[in-house]
């Protein structure tokens, strides 16, 4: 194994951390690429059980060196937190096991105000967003209005820039939402503590990761969210604002000549989906409850109530087309483990006719699931960690997804422990 993406197939939330945190035994360096502090890996080893938001997967690992790439929303203030609570259960973090790339931008103090202030515009119409400031932030580094990392190291006249940008956006602010300024003493207070916090671990992550590639290091790529919620590929605009598949994982590194030897596709056993948008597969009343309540479908970031649903067929084959998938890894087979039979939306029904496609993502109003049901297993497999020692039933499951899926299944997960699982 060479370098490796570790991605979501479906709408996130699919385990890809635990994943991460399972395969960092096998890497150098572990790289975020995108995204920032709006979702959470979950992560259970021998520290304790972590949320990480932006940390990437590999911090606990001994002699792993983790990176925070170009392409990811750098909010120097929660990542401050997320480290200090991190550190907090007995994680090292320095700038030997942490490196932030001084071309990632800086997530400012009013993406988040921004964020909050265009939900409570939307109203009913809103799309969901956890108000981490991540959709204005990356209209923003568009619009080339962020402060690169490297700028706390290298720009004399970094408070000039600010000042600039803070007048441009304060426009936005008082004129548009009718919402107090922003004021520079704020910003000020913002650049003496969380960025002067953040500034030892801000270095050049393109020659270090060029200089690693040179060494034969082995390199993972570690995404946030899935497939299905890629800016350009996934069910826009119930998106979020960057590209969360494996094509973007060279570009948002530093590394953008790199080449991908393996990705690892991350599948749920069943369907999951925070916030709004369409969700064909969705499961309603008692027995999404108990779905719900069997798989503790609660958001990492929010505690939200996730919506559930049978696996969708459609919709993971597609995300293993788009993330051009070479391993799946499914996660959480023993949450089925109560269900008498197992529901699968195998197909949808689109004006009339049964499909196997991927619609156009306005179309997906108008889709139905088509289910069908396999053989449950009705015993824990929580314990087992031989493929031959899982009940026939719960084989075929995983048989049955791989054909239709189009992809191997090579991990099946049975547990949220480091070593619950079973390799095939
Ligand atoms: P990520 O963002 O893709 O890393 O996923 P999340 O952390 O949001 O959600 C995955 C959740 O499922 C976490 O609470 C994990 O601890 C848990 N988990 C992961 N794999 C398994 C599994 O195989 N079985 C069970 N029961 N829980 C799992």
């Amino acid at each position: 194994m060479g370098n490796c993406a570790i991605v979501g197939i479906n709408w996130g939330d699919e385990g890809k951390g635990r994943m991460v945190d399972l395969l960092t035994q096998d890497y150098d360096v572990v790289v975020r690429y995108q995204g920032g502090g709006n979702a959470g890996h979950t992560v259970i080893n021998e520290y304790g059980k972590f949320a990480l938001h932006l940390l990437p997967s590999g911090i606990f690992r001994k002699g792993v060196v983790n990176i925070l790439g170009n392409g990811v929303a750098l909010d120097p203030e929660n990542l401050w937190k997320e480290i200090e609570q991190v550190t907090s259960q007995g994680v090292p973090i320095t700038p030997e096991n942490l490196k932030i790339s001084d071309r990632a931008s800086l997530l400012l103090p009013w993406h988040r105000l921004l964020d909050g202030l265009e939900e409570a515009r939307l109203a009913d119409k809103k799309f969901g967003s956890t108000k981490q400031g991540i959709a204005p932030f990356y209209s923003d580094k568009y619009q080339k209005k962020t402060v690169l990392a490297g700028e706390l190291l290298y720009n004399p006249n970094l408070r000039q820039h600010l000042a600039e940008l803070l007048e441009w956006k304060n426009l936005t602010i008082t004129g548009v939402y009718g919402a107090e300024p922003v004021t520079m003493a704020e910003l000020e207070a913002w650049l003496d503590s969380y960025c002067e916090k953040i500034k030892p671990f801000i270095c050049d992550t393109g020659a270090f990761l060029r200089d690693a590639q040179k060494q034969g290091k082995k390199i993972l790529f570690e995404a946030q969210l899935g497939a299905l919620r890629d800016l350009d590929y996934g069910i826009f605009p119930y998106t979020t604002s960057s590209n969360a598949i494996a094509a973007y994982a060279p570009v948002g590194s530093g590394l953008p000549s790199a080449k991908l030897d393996e990705v690892i596709g991350v599948v749920k056993a069943y369907s999951t989906c925070v916030g709004e948008g369409p969700f064909v597969c969705e499961m309603f009343g008692q027995e999404a409850e108990a779905l719900r309540s069997a798989g503790f479908e609660y958001g990492a970031k929010t505690g939200r109530p996730r919506r559930v649903g049978p696996v969708d067929v459609v919709a993971t084959r597609y995300g293993v087309q788009v993330q051009g998938a070479t391993n799946i890894a499914l996660t959480k087979l023993d949450v089925l483990s109560y269900m008498d039979r197992i529901p699968v939306c195998e197909a949808y029904e689109l004006d009339g006719e049964r499909t196997e496609e991927f619609p156009f993502p306005s179309r997906l109003n108008d889709a139905k699931p088509v289910i069908t049901y396999m053989e449950g297993w009705k015993q824990d497999i929580s314990g087992i960690r031989k493929w031959e020692d899982l009940p026939e039933a719960a084989r075929k499951y995983v048989e049955y997804l791989e054909a239709q899926i189009g992809c191997r299944i090579g991990f099946v997960s049975v547990g949220p422990e480091r070593d619950s699982i079973i390799l095939r």
